[in-house]
């Protein structure tokens, strides 16, 4: 069934029951308001009639109660154990695991996981809107609990058998252990389908040889699902997923890089050399062999309402220190807030928020029913990464010349927010994947 909403009331549009969307403009409008009045507003039987342009919208993107307490814990906790450290662990690039295990005890490293795995057991909304919290203060942090939530503990949730989430998610979702996940390799990021990891298959198991690059917690990490090639190259059932644990001797942490932004969010090359994994840890059992590939796609959309909201975090954190900085600086006899030029920037930055917010909470709620959201979630991530880079710029603009120091936050929003344009795919990957769902009739 449509669920319909009466929106800025001029029209009406239907979604999420089949994915399209219905306009009802003028005197159709009130006939159907008058004809409504007094109803139910959803759950509404309506034709299905597709029209050209098909909008997704949830008029309801309120924070709820969840949110609201989960959004003071992470602003308290970011409050006392980020902020007064966080520029220490930038400089040094120290990650700081400790941390984790302290966010793992307020429920913040398993948030959609079910509460029988050992997880907070929310949904989605609320796991967006700890990232954005988190991120507001520092990007490095929101991204590692991204990382660890989304990619590492979500694949087991989402594609393991009920042995493996049993075994594995209780101390993920507690914090206890810090998740890992491989894609990338050096010479296969956006093109993953060439990847050059492979796994063989020996008698009880598989041996995996090959390097992972950019990996979120390749050093530190207690688990680490990694997809590499079981078959042909290019063929998309030729890639498995396998849970490989810390201190299996064929796993090995290399290269650890010194980088513009995220610098507290380890990111290191994993390494397999001659690593044997048993089969009971082949992702989704026996049926996972050949999955990897389609379970890592499904992943990233999730994974890209991460970054999306690690983006708006960044920009909310840039945008809320350039409003205060506009309303204290003077200039000329007056606050620079009161100059057209710094208004305007803070009016953008503003507007460009709420856009992303809406995106994000759009690809948050088709994720919470279980509904197709490729489209959506690299929408999503598209348009608030670029908004992060964009905000976090023109805050620095607004600070002038103390934006470019390190007495103020807005240079490390700026470094921060350009990863969000590149991880779980790029600006021009997300572009091609919206573009080919556009093909696809999704308009
Ligand atoms: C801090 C950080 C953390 C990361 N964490 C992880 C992690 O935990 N696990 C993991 O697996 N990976 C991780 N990554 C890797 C990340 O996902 C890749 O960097 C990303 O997918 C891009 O791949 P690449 O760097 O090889 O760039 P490339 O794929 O080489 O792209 C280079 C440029 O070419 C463009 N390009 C490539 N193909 C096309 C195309 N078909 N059309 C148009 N443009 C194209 C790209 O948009 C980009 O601008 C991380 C990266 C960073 C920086």
């Amino acid at each position: 069934m449509p669920t319909i909403y009466i929106f800025d009331n001029q029209f009406i549009v239907s979604i999420f029951g089949c994915g399209k969307c219905h306009h009802i403009f003028g005197d159709n409008f009130l006939n159907f308001r008058n004809a409504l009045a007094g109803k139910k507003l959803y759950s509404l039987p309506i034709s299905k009639t597709p029209l050209p342009n098909q909008y997704t919208l949830n008029m309801n993107f309120a924070p709820n109660d969840n949110q609201k307490m989960i959004a003071q814990v992470c602003r308290d906790f970011a409050d006392k154990e980020i902020r007064p450290k966080m520029m220490e662990w930038d400089e040094s690039q120290h990650f700081p695991k400790d941390l984790f295990h302290k966010m793992g005890d307020l429920g913040l490293m398993g948030i959609y996981i079910p509460q029988e795995y050992g997880g907070s057991g929310f949904s989605y909304f609320e796991y967006v809107t700890a990232i954005v919290e988190i991120s507001k203060v520092c990007g490095s942090i929101g991204l590692s609990m991204a990382a660890h939530n989304s990619l590492c503990t979500g694949h087991i949730y989402y594609h393991g058998t009920k042995e493996q989430k049993e075994k594995y998610l209780p101390k993920l979702a507690a914090g206890q252990h810090i998740g890992a996940w491989g894609l990338t390799e050096p010479n296969t990021g956006s093109d993953a389908m060439r990847m050059k990891c492979t796994a063989k298959k020996v008698d009880g198991g598989w041996v995996l040889n090959g390097t992972k690059c950019w990996i979120t917690h390749g050093i530190s990490s207690d688990v680490v699902v990694a997809i590499v090639r079981t078959g042909e190259l290019l063929d998309s059932k030729g890639m498995t997923a396998f849970i490989i644990e810390r201190g299996n001797p064929g796993l090995k942490a290399g290269k650890k890089e010194n980088k513009l932004g995220m610098r507290a969010s380890e990111t290191a090359e994993v390494i397999f050399d001659e690593c044997f994994v048993p089969d009971a840890n082949v992702v989704g059992g026996e049926a996972g062999v050949g999955r990897g590939f389609q379970q890592a796609m499904q992943i990233l959309d999730g994974g890209r309402i991460s970054i999306a909201s690690l983006g708006l975090g960044i920009a909310v954190g840039a945008y809320e220190a350039a409003v205060k900085y506009a309303k204290e600086r003077q200039q000329f006899g007056q606050p620079i807030a009161n100059f057209q030029a710094i208004g305007f920037k803070l009016a953008d930055m503003a507007t460009k928020i709420e856009a992303g917010e809406l995106l994000t909470m759009q690809a948050a709620y088709l994720k919470n029913e279980k509904k197709p959201m490729t489209r959506e979630s690299a929408i999503a991530k598209y348009y608030t990464s670029e908004i992060s880079v964009q905000i976090s710029t023109d805050a620095i603009q607004i600070f002038g010349g103390y934006g470019y120091t390190k007495d103020f936050p807005v240079e490390k929003f700026y470094r921060d927010s350009k990863l969000c344009t590149i991880g779980e795919g790029t600006s021009e990957i997300q572009k091609l994947v919206i573009s080919r769902e556009i093909m696809k009739g999704n308009i």
